[in-house]
């Protein structure tokens, strides 16, 4: 039995990046960057305004009040979208809307509430220092500055950032195509029609949507018995994919095969059991240059796997430089018991109190209550060789949301 790192560090080592394609802007959300972007234009291209109101020279405004205006004369409007075509000599100003170009001549823009138009001539009320309201030629981005890191998943501010500098088509990694068998005489799909004795199966959906949060695209090979046969046709249709993951299976039970097969059609498997609970049997092979795993079928055991292993390997494969979820320190609100030999996920649920991360259990943490993993938001990390830990006592805690906490030396440790 191996531990939860080097288990990791196994699979890790296994993982091939995906190759690159270039997609549209507007199907980049939630995509993996594969090359750093720089800006190719200034941002803004030229000093635009940052108000309504006139563009001035600023000594022209000296000492101006609502009780002593200064007076200008108007030469030009500037509507945003048009350029400028009149310098603002002494005792000039032009009318300026918000994002259009700042004209020649123009030091400072006054907004126009603090201004009173008359025909051709304005009134201005408040002096103007140098510069106000204007914003420089490329003072939000520069031609050359790194706007986006490679191995980022872009987000919504990001798609936003790379219009305003000009990318239509990004690149960006492919997704890993992930085939996922769900095994067991036992287990029947929702809406079949289905006699006694049988299970749901909750894996093939769950493990699903767990790639499909890991960024990769799932493939359903369906159900298989527990037969030989009946494993090696199901497996074989999943060899395509980039990934091989089974459900159940693994144990020691008689019916148990998957492993078995796994060899058979070529898999060069590295270990099958992790020191850790839920989920202790764990297979994991390389098949042609690919990762295969089978997870155990108890449906908490199975997801909790996937989080730990196969999660940060999708991530890698599909060229996330961040691959594991962040890990920070709480308090116990309770006191949690565990035998000693294996590293403890306990579902839980993580708080902020008075400023200080608090945690506490969902409930059975026996590997087939899914409703305790319902309820978490975390997973308690109990280190193997404790036993009893006391509320009060500090202990570590893998979220499961992405949330980046900046500065968290913890994130990645685990
Ligand atoms: P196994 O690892 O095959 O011994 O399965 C362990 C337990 O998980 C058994 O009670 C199975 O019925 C259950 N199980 C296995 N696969 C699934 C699945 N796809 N969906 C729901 N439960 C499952
Ligand atoms: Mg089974």
């Amino acid at each position: 039995m191996i531990s939860v790192e080097e288990a990791r560090k196994i699979i890790l080592a296994e993982i091939r990046r995906m190759g690159t394609e270039r997609v549209l802007l507007s199907n980049t959300l939630g995509r993996v960057l594969s090359e750093d972007l720089l800006s190719a234009l200034d941002h803004p291209p030229w000093d635009t305004s940052a108000m309504d109101g006139y563009a001035v020279r600023w000594n022209d405004t000296a000492g101006a009040s609502r009780t002593n205006p200064r007076i200008l004369k108007i030469i030009e409007e500037i509507p945003a979208g048009t350029l400028p075509q009149k310098k603002i000599e002494p005792g000039e100003a032009s009318k300026i809307m918000t994002g259009a170009p700042v004209p020649e001549g123009a030091e400072a823009i006054v907004k126009v509430e603090e201004t009173e138009r008359h025909g051709d001539q304005v009134k201005i009320f408040e002096a103007a220092d140098d510069g106000d309201f204007i914003r420089k030629k490329g003072e939000a981005i520069r031609t050359g500055d790194l706007i986006l890191r490679k191995g980022i998943r872009i987000r919504p501010a990001d798609i936003a950032m790379m219009a305003s500098i000009g990318r239509s088509v990004v690149p960006v990694y492919q997704q890993p195509r992930v085939a996922i068998l769900s095994t067991g005489d036992e287990l029947a799909e929702i809406d079949e029609p289905r006699g006694p004795n049988k299970i749901l199966n909750s894996n093939g959906y769950g493990v699903a949507a767990q790639v499909i949060e890991a960024g990769g695209l799932p493939i359903n090979l369906g159900i298989a018995k527990d037969t030989r046969e009946d494993l090696d046709k199901k497996l074989r249709g999943g060899l395509h994919a980039d990934f091989l993951i089974a459900s159940g299976g693994v144990s020691m039970g008689d019916y148990d095969f998957v492993q078995e097969v796994l060899m058979e059609l070529g898999a060069e498997m590295k270990f099958w059991k992790v020191a850790m609970k839920p989920g202790q049997p764990l297979a994991f092979g390389v098949i042609g240059g690919k990762p295969a795993f089978g997870l155990p079928g108890n449906p908490v055991s199975a997801m909790v796997s996937f989080e730990q292993f196969v999660r940060p390997a999708l991530l890698m494969a599909g060229g996330r430089t961040e691959v594991f979820r962040p890990i920070i320190q709480a308090t116990l609100e309770e006191e949690v018991r565990k035998h000693p030999g294996r590293r403890h996920f306990m579902r839980a649920i993580v708080s902020v109190q008075n400023g200080e991360y608090r945690v506490r259990t969902t409930g059975d943490q026996d590997s087939h209550i899914l409703m305790s993993l319902v309820k978490a938001n975390a997973l308690m990390i109990l280190p193997e060789a404790g036993n009893i830990h006391k509320a009060g006592e500090k202990v570590a805690v893998q979220l499961l949301s992405d949330v980046a906490v900046a500065g968290n030396e913890l994130s990645g440790l685990i």
